[in-house]
């Protein structure tokens, strides 16, 4: 495939290859990743979060603008389980970041399609790293946090920053657990509606912070206020990544979360190939309703129903 990723068309067609479901646009992404393999893995890779009308769009327009001016080039991708193919999703949307989708050392990319998380991630994370070999040097991964989403963006960046309101500090109930145990950075944002709320809810999340035990011994997550819309505290938080940057690559544990990244993705794209060969096979194919059915009346245990297909598959001795 003829693909200048020097371009931002050229990288937006490299992507299309990625999000095509057609298996010979598959297998043209596939070679095209391996031959640029080794100009990626330079990049920033920072996740996003946060519930809607927490301000993401604002902030990644006023952020990646701030970076575009530093002089990075910057790229936006999104997961969201729910898009759609038609009628556009609802994160990474073009007019959703005025200034940073016309900077020319900017390209922004709306959500891939997809039924599943996991289809969606692995498209995210196979044009990620097209956006590296493309030389652009922070990728923002923005997820609204839809089910598991915020733990798979997790697991695909460097740093994963977390967007709260600051009237919600008061509920901690209203926090996904998990979503504490990945960030890095807790940024209350909106500051500038009410700076007392912000530093109360400030307080708040320090505190539930201090419960959880460091995922990494290198990094205590720091909580902090800002605002996307007036641009107070991002200078601060760029500064905070940087940091983050300089002690983990010290530690050594950048490269390890990158390494077991990396690992986890091949562990998840074997079950899919293996699930997908698995429905496809003519004889699981030929049983799979029957048993089923078996199952669903309770006339045969899961157990036996499941061993009984895997043999179908070829797969003995479970
Ligand atoms: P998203 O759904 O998380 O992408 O949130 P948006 O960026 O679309 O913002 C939701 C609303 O909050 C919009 O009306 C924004 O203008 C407003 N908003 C976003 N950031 C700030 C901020 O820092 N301060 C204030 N006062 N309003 C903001």
């Amino acid at each position: 495939m003829e693909v200048d990723l020097s371009t931002r068309r050229g990288l937006a067609r490299a992507i299309t290859k990625v999000e095509s479901r057609r298996t010979d646009h598959q297998a043209e992404a596939r070679a095209l990743l391996s031959s640029v393999m080794s100009n990626t893995g330079k990049s920033q890779r920072i996740g996003i979060t946060g519930v809607p009308g927490v301000g993401k769009s604002t902030f990644i327009d006023a952020f990646g603008t701030m970076l575009t001016e530093l002089g990075y080039r910057v790229a936006v991708l999104a997961v969201d389980p729910t898009s759609q193919r038609s009628g556009g999703s609802i994160l990474g949307d073009k007019t959703r970041m005025a200034r940073l989708s016309v900077d020319e050392k900017a390209f922004v990319r709306p959500s891939p399609a997809g039924d599943t998380l996991g289809g969606v991630a692995r498209k995210t994370r196979e044009s990620l790293l097209m956006c590296e070999a493309a030389g652009y040097d922070v990728i923002l991964v923005e997820t609204v946090g839809v089910g598991q989403s915020e733990t798979v963006v997790a697991n695909m960046v460097d740093f994963f920053l977390v967007l709260m309101l600051p009237n919600a500090g008061d509920d901690l109930q209203g926090i996904k657990k998990g979503v504490l145990e990945v960030a890095d950075l807790i940024a209350v944002n909106k500051a500038d509606i009410d700076e007392r709320a912000a530093k109360r809810a400030q307080r708040h999340y320090q505190n539930a912070l201090h419960i959880l035990e460091p995922v990494d011994p290198a990094w205590s997550p720091p909580v902090v206020t800002c605002a996307g819309a007036t641009g107070e505290g991002l200078k601060e938080l760029w500064e905070t990544i940087e940091l983050h940057k300089k002690k983990t690559e010290e530690s050594g544990s950048r490269d390890k979360r990158r390494a077991e990244q990396q690992i986890t993705w091949m562990n998840e794209l074997i079950q899919d190939g293996l699930m997908a060969a698995f429905r496809a096979h003519p004889n699981v194919v030929a049983k799979l309703s029957e048993l089923k059915h078996a199952v669903e009346t309770g006339q045969l245990p899961a157990s036996a129903a499941a061993e009984q297909l895997l043999q179908a598959f070829g797969v003995e001795g479970f």
